[in-house]
């Protein structure tokens, strides 16, 4: 069952979403000798105008999620509603004009900007693919400039001649550029330092009040998701094992991961009580080609009972708005 995030009319849900990629050995036959469970079943939605956080570890799945989001990989099974429709299987033309409703922004803006084009070509380009003409398209690409902090000028220089902060607004900047509703960021800020992280994170907040847009916020730091959504869903191997309003999860995290997680957060304040309710989390994400039967964290769990290693908990009430796959709930 889809975990509804808020009453607001939703522009995005997600239903018993699975992406398995197969395990190929050998160099001729490429025989399929086992599976990758990426993405295992998960429901979600996301209301207009907001932010749902996607947190983890590297190899959780929460990237996946967003390249399924927008369809730059097919779904295994499940289901993407976009404001009510089934985008799951678009394919062709369809696709393509789908697409200027939902964009994607890159980590590494340095890989993802072709170092060869200039700005105003880059952030053209996805209004010309779309038939808009010249004029219009270097009209348009002086007001994203305009609209994400840059000046009309950066327009003839090559992505090289900017910081790291000015690439990620350049990649903002094309994300835009088809008016978009839904913008998923993958780590968006993950190579910025921290001055320059708080000035794209306060950038996407702005156009999303400005624009009306609705993010997929992917990371693996919980104090810049907390800075950016409203919403936040943890995830480990595959599924969302906690989900909820983002101020009951910070203030009171029902699953032992998020409580490890958010503990290794540093807070202001709590440098006096050094190591004060910090929960290290004992060993590596298990493999995700065999991870562990029942709760798949129970290898790491300080509170792991025998019922844990063979039954899986799914998610339940916690509270409003709140839900958690534990043992320990319900
Ligand atoms: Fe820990 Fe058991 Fe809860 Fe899993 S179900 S998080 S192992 S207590």
């Amino acid at each position: 069952m889809p975990h509804d995030l808020a009453p607001a009319p939703e522009i995005l849900r997600v239903e018993n979403l699975t992406k398995h990629f197969p395990i190929r050995r050998g160099a001729v036959l490429q025989r399929v000798t086992g599976t990758v469970k990426a993405v295992d079943g998960v429901s979600f939605s996301v209301p207009a105008g907001r932010t749902l956080g996607l947190v983890g570890e590297s190899g959780c799945g929460k990237s996946t999620i967003g390249r399924l989001l927008v369809r730059l990989i097919d779904v295994t099974s499940g289901s993407i509603h976009l404001d009510g429709a089934d985008i799951t299987h678009l394919k062709g033309e369809e696709l393509f004009r789908r697409r200027q409703d939902l964009q994607f922004v890159f980590q590494d803006p340095m890989s993802s900007l072709n170092p060869r084009m200039r700005v105003e070509d880059i952030v053209a380009e996805p209004l010309l693919v779309r038939g808009t003409d010249g004029v219009a398209c270097r009209t348009r690409v002086a007001e994203l400039l305009d609209l994400v902090g840059l000046s009309r000028g950066h327009a003839r220089r090559f992505p090289h001649e900017f910081s790291g902060g000015q690439r990620q607004r350049i990649g903002i900047a094309r994300a835009l550029a088809t008016n978009p509703r839904f913008i998923v960021c993958d780590e968006a800020v993950s190579a910025l330092d921290v001055s320059v992280q708080a000035q794209i994170l306060n950038l996407l907040k702005r156009l999303q009040v400005d624009l009306g847009l609705s993010y997929l916020f992917v990371a693996h730091d919980l104090s810049v998701v907390k800075h950016v959504s409203q919403e936040v869903a943890v995830m480990y191997l595959g599924r969302i094992i906690e989900i909820g309003d983002r101020r009951r999860i910070y203030a009171s995290p029902a699953h032992p991961y998020t409580q490890a997680l958010l503990s290794a957060v540093p807070r202001v304040g709590a440098v006096s009580r050094k190591g004060a309710g910090r929960q290290v989390l004992a060993g590596e994400l298990p493999d995700p080609i065999n991870p562990p039967g029942g709760c798949a964290f129970h290898t790491r769990c300080a509170h792991a009972m025998p019922r844990c290693s063979v039954e899986r908990p799914e998610l339940e009430h916690v509270s409003k708005g709140h839900h958690a796959a534990c043992h320990l709930v319900g």
